[in-house]
């Protein structure tokens, strides 16, 4: 890990002369990587180059990413977020978010003759693929993830009749399949890395021949986040968090922090900090959810400068050069 004083954009303004001096300054540590993900910049993006080629309205199903502010932001303007494909007219154009979707609803799509943009993000892609793979040579596909979030619905749905979801290792050390010798899993991409681990260790031992993926489900965004919130942990009494409640990248950073003993909160942005969790908090780390916009992190900074003296140091974990060529349909040539 590198530490500097500021510099990153989102760090804001450095410290002012005498900002440090006199009243201890308090400490905003922020955690880097933080903030969008390539997956979810491609997502946005592409909602914004179909809005700019065809015009409002543009129908997305389901939110295009799992924040607030992006989705009212698109929505302002001309974006149209639906529940599912029946509400949108027949022949519109439909963007698929980036958490993907199942077959079924492709098939749905097209029974609707819908001209449909998916957003989905490559690395989701990448799970759906295998499942099929695993799924056709006869396995019994164990997909570790939580029940009801949009990208383990859609991975189910590749092959349902032979995905089982597990959220647990007391769920793997009582799953009962068909053949025993015929199982492998694979992930949501956004789980907690050390959570995860426990879960496959679980079913390995419960079936010793499970095979897994080429390579982790859970994405480089998703890990990295996590790295660098359990450092900047380390040094933190608060960790801040910003993300959307039902963004499962961003719960997961809250609830690492916590399980290295620091008190940690999600916020949907500078509004939902309360002035009681910076009583005592000295030195509070910043980081946000793969979803969650930068200029997010540089108004808390800014929050926090408002209070009172701050030096703000960044932490780097790593530096991340993953990017994603748009969809096809909105490629300019
Ligand atoms: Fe893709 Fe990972 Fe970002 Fe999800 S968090 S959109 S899987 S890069």
């Amino acid at each position: 890990m590198t530490t500097r004083t500021t510099g990153d954009p989102s760090a804001g303004p450095p410290a002012r002369a005498g900002e440090t001096g006199g009243e201890e300054a308090r400490k905003v540590l922020l955690a880097s990587p933080r903030s969008l993900c390539a997956g979810v910049e491609r997502a946005i993006e592409t909602v914004e180059r179909v809005l700019a080629d065809r015009g409002a309205p543009v129908y997305v199903r389901k939110q295009i990413v799992h924040n607030v502010h992006v989705v009212d932001d698109l929505r302002r303007r001309g974006a149209v977020f639906v529940e599912e494909l029946d509400e949108v007219p027949p022949g519109a154009t439909v963007v698929f978010s980036a958490h993907g979707v199942s077959p079924a609803v492709r098939e749905q799509a097209a029974a609707r003759e819908l001209r449909v943009i998916d957003a989905t993000c490559p690395l989701v892609t990448k799970v759906h693929v295998e499942a099929r793979r695993f799924a056709a040579r006869g396995d019994t596909v164990v997909l570790i993830g939580h029940a009801g979030h949009e990208e383990v619905e859609g991975t189910m749905g590749e092959a349902p009749e032979r995905t089982v979801l597990v959220q647990t290792p007391a769920e793997a050390a009582a799953l009962e399949v068909e053949d025993p010798g015929r199982v492998s899993y694979l992930t949501q991409t956004t789980l907690a890395v050390d959570e995860t681990a426990e879960v496959v260790e679980a079913l390995r031992a419960r079936f010793p021949a499970l095979t897994g993926p080429g390579s982790d489900d859970i994405c480089y965004a998703t890990t990295n986040r996590q790295r660098a919130v359990s450092e900047v942990a380390a040094d933190a009494d608060l960790v801040l968090v910003i993300g959307s409640a039902n963004s499962s990248n961003s719960v997961r950073l809250v609830e690492l922090a916590r399980r290295r003993g620091v008190a940690a909160h999600l916020i949907d942005d500078v509004g939902d900090i309360r002035p009681e969790w910076l009583r005592d908090a000295r030195a509070v780390g910043v980081s946000a959810g793969a979803s969650a916009p930068h200029h997010l992190v540089e108004e808390v900074v800014a929050f926090l400068r408002e209070l009172g003296p701050i030096q703000v140091t960044e932490h780097r974990h790593t530096i991340e050069t993953v990017r994603f060529a748009a969809p096809k349909e909105v490629r300019t040539p």
